[in-house]
């Protein structure tokens, strides 16, 4: 059984606050070991359960924000950016049995620590084929387009609520409950690890099956911003039309792609935010 680890890190163990997860921070540097020990201890479920192979991709800011000296050693992973399918890279190798969501959280313009998509601020809300979509379900429709489901979600308590509308089979661990955007009840790493690999090994035994969400296109994205000029700029990306002042539309027929055109449009769009004004 091979098994892809896409690891965000707002919601990793002990993070709450933007300069957690900031790379350069002093908090950035505290958080880091804690969102390692979260990845090591998916490891050694994962591993516990039967894996052959576990690969890990970094799916944070600049995608280098674990500590590979610190990698249980059983595991490799992907890290740096720029990657053809950004936090889902290594599911197209076509041969992974199951993906788990570390560190995981909920989408823009609803309640979860740290919540958004792709973009700290400026996206107020994502919806695909209509339905609210945070960056769980949006990379769950590309893994089922290559015959993987996500076996193991882990976050705070409202990513794991989420992961329940695009992955119902699959296991949840919250390593911490939400007080507000900013502030969680927290779960010590001593526990939170325990409790991951526990479900991570669980969660071995959802390999291979079914993804849960259908893997066959067209998808319709539409995304709203909080300023105008960015819908201008997002809607420079061919496919994409603004159909509002604050908000762009766009379909795509395969799950690949919706993914791509999404990257490129967050892309566009961070491009033009300026510093005070958004
Ligand atoms: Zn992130």
């Amino acid at each position: 059984m091979k098994f892809l680890i896409s690891a965000d890190m707002e919601g990793a163990t002990g993070v709450t606050w933007p300069a957690d997860v900031e790379p350069g921070n002093p908090a950035w540097q505290r958080c880091r070991p804690m969102f390692t020990s979260d990845v090591n201890a998916a490891v050694a479920g994962l591993f516990d359960g039967g894996a052959r192979e576990v690969v890990v991709n970094e799916a944070h800011a600049t995608m280098r924000n674990l500590l590979v000296e610190e990698l249980d050693e059983r595991a490799e992973m992907i890290t740096g950016r720029h990657k053809a399918l950004t936090m889902v890279e290594g599911v197209q190798t076509g041969d992974v049995d199951g993906v788990v969501f570390l560190g995981y959280h909920a989408g823009a313009g609803t309640e979860g620590v740290l919540a958004h998509t792709y973009l700290a601020n400026s996206i107020t809300g994502v919806w695909l084929d209509g339905e609210p979509a945070s960056e769980g379900r949006l990379n769950a429709l590309v893994t089922a387009e290559y015959g993987a489901p996500v076996v193991l979600v882990t976050g705070d308590d409202r990513a794991c609520t989420d992961a329940a509308s695009y992955a119902p089979h699959a296991k949840t661990v919250a390593v911490k409950d939400y007080v507000s955007r900013y502030a969680a009840r927290c779960r010590p790493p001593a526990r939170t690890y325990a409790d991951i690999a526990a479900a991570a090994k669980e969660a071995t035994t959802l390999a291979g099956h079914q993804p849960s969400l259908r893997a066959a296109g067209p998808f319709e994205v539409e995304v709203e911003v909080d300023a105008t000029q960015l819908a201008d700029f997002a809607a420079m990306v061919p496919t994409v039309q603004r159909v509002a002042p604050r908000r762009v539309r766009y379909t795509s027929s395969s799950a690949f792609d919706m993914i791509r055109c999404f990257k490129a449009v967050t892309t566009l769009i961070s491009n033009a935010i300026e510093q005070d004004y958004g």
